[in-house]
């Protein structure tokens, strides 16, 4: 294979595939990075690495804006004197693998869903990427995407992710065009510097603007999982109104 070849999967078609230090291609999947982050692979990075969100994204990424949305983009910066390789791969592998960005956990797969707009209920949806330099294709376990998703610990990120992807749908659709500069700060403090963002909730007094049960309140004062689903809410709410749909 020369070329990189997509295959369109169901949940439940097979794929054969493994990837361990064994294979010739070791590593090879962490250079030439272009690594996005979503906010719950920054929640789970930061806390591995026992930092604040603030000290994480100023040392390890880069934060863009999307030219048509105005949305910023958190990325990972790449090692620039060892081919573009990520900071977090060594001659043994990853070091962070136990908390391990989404999308390399989905590899090689890519995942979409879609939203029935009768039921609400998600349909994923699967890409195979198989890319020459990936190896892992000639001996491997045979499986289905969502087998994939299971053994990888993906489905726990993807709660979160598509929180993250309801709010985007909604602001193309409410908000065409490149979003204002307050707002695009509010989204990136809400859903990228977790830490900041409690202060500003908490201590700044944003929770006024927000709802929500005393113990919910309580919840995400201490865990930043029930952090996250109230700065998703929060940022919803700023963005969109008190009945975003
Ligand atoms: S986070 Fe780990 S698995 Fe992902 S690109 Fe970096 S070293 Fe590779
Ligand atoms: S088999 Fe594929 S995923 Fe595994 S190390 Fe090689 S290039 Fe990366």
């Amino acid at each position: 294979m020369t070329e990189t070849e997509t295959q369109p999967l169901s949940a439940r078609d097979i794929f054969t595939f493994d990837c361990s230090q064994d294979v010739p291609c070791f590593n090879a999947c962490c250079r030439d990075l272009n690594q996005f982050l979503t906010p719950y692979d920054i929640l789970r990075l930061k806390t591995g690495l026992a930092m604040t969100s603030g000290a994480f994204l100023a040392q390890y990424t880069q934060i863009h804006t999307g030219p048509e949305t105005g949305l910023p983009v958190v990325v990972l910066k790449p090692d620039t004197g060892r081919n573009l390789q990520c900071p977090f791969v060594t001659t043994k592998g990853c070091r962070v693998y136990m908390d391990r960005p989404a999308s390399c956990r989905t590899y090689p797969l890519m995942r979409a869903v879609s939203r029935s707009r009768e039921t609400g209920a998600l349909t994923e949806h699967f890409m195979l990427l198989k890319e020459p330099h990936c190896r892992g294709f000639e001996t491997g376990t045979p499986r289905t995407p969502r087998q994939w998703m299971i053994d990888q610990g993906v489905d726990e990120y993807n709660r979160f992710n598509d929180m993250l992807l309801d709010i985007i749908s909604l602001k193309n659709r409410r908000l065409p065009g490149p979003l204002d500069l307050k707002s695009a700060r509010l989204f990136q403090l809400a859903l990228y510097d977790l830490d900041a963002f409690r202060i500003h909730f908490f201590d700044k007094g944003a929770h006024r603007g927000l709802t929500a049960d005393p113990a919910t309140l309580a919840a995400a004062r201490t865990t930043d999982t029930d952090l996250l689903v109230l700065a998703l809410e929060w940022a919803r709410r700023q963005l969109f109104g008190p009945d975003p749909t």
